[in-house]
């Protein structure tokens, strides 16, 4: 089963309007050019029109870095899915940082991938282990949790990309093993295996995320169970940012059908 190499950048909470067009506009020919990735950038919600409109007639999507599971109504600064279904294809959804710092549950993340779903939205699940669970070796106690509780009663679809993120790696500089990281991977893919279908499981894109940088990507992507990585701060850089998309289809070297920005 060929599954299409994937990497996305989460921009996080970084960039003014003015400078995530500058960052796009640094990057754009040459990130176009590469093919064999499918390419996501995730910049903060306010640049999403001026990126999207930038982004036309490329073959880089684009994806929000969260959103409220209502179509719409009384939450207060929060962006609705069908806000964002015109803008972007993606959205990152149980993101450690929205976890920890904002309070998400598992029930919430769930909700959440319902709503971008029925949206026509493609859900990047994020799971991963704190510290102190790996430490205590509950990784894939919590991570069982987290996949199987982020995806109940959602109907198996392919829409779905999931990101591993070891909570301990994410902004670190302390990378995952690649083999670990292909461990716990695996492990995932098991999970969804258990909880839809194998064949589905086989489908699916998995990344790791956590310090990936142009010189440690290598590392990562000849693991055949590793489809790509989500990538935080190395993704602010237009040359990092390169070199991660390029050295990934270099590995990978899956050769497409001239299709364009259709992957
Ligand atoms: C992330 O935020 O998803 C992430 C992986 O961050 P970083 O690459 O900076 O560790």
């Amino acid at each position: 089963m060929m599954r299409i190499p994937f990497i996305a950048g989460n921009w996080k909470m970084n960039t003014t309007v003015h400078e995530a067009e500058e960052l796009v506009h640094d990057m754009l020919e040459r990130l176009d050019r590469i093919e064999g990735v499918e390419k996501v950038l995730c910049p903060p919600f306010i640049s999403l029109p001026t990126i999207s409109e930038l982004l036309k007639g490329s073959s880089i999507k684009l994806g929000a870095q969260n959103m409220h599971f209502e179509i719409k109504g009384a939450y207060t600064g929060e962006i609705s899915p069908l806000m964002l279904r015109k803008l972007c294809q993606f959205v990152i959804l149980g993101h450690s940082e929205r976890r920890w710092y904002f309070g998400e549950s598992d029930k919430i993340v769930n909700k959440k991938i319902k709503a971008a779903i029925e949206n026509g939205l493609k859900p990047i699940l994020c799971v991963g282990e704190r510290l102190e669970e790996k430490e205590a070796g509950r990784t894939e106690e919590v991570i069982d949790k987290q996949v199987n509780r982020g995806l109940n009663n959602i109907k198996p679809t392919r829409n779905i990309v999931i990101a591993y993120e070891p909570v301990w790696a994410i902004g670190t500089g302390k990378a995952a093993s690649a083999e670990q990281a292909a461990a716990t991977i695996n492990f995932i893919r098991n999970t969804v295996s258990k909880l839809w279908s194998k064949d589905i499981a086989q489908e699916l894109r998995i990344l790791y995320g956590g310090s990936i940088t142009s010189s440690n990507i290598a590392q990562f992507i000849p693991q055949p169970e590793i489809d790509g990585a989500l990538v935080g701060g190395a993704s602010l850089r237009a040359e990092e940012f390169l070199s991660i998309v390029s050295q990934t289809a270099a590995i990978k070297g899956i050769s497409l059908p001239a299709e364009r920005g259709k992957l």
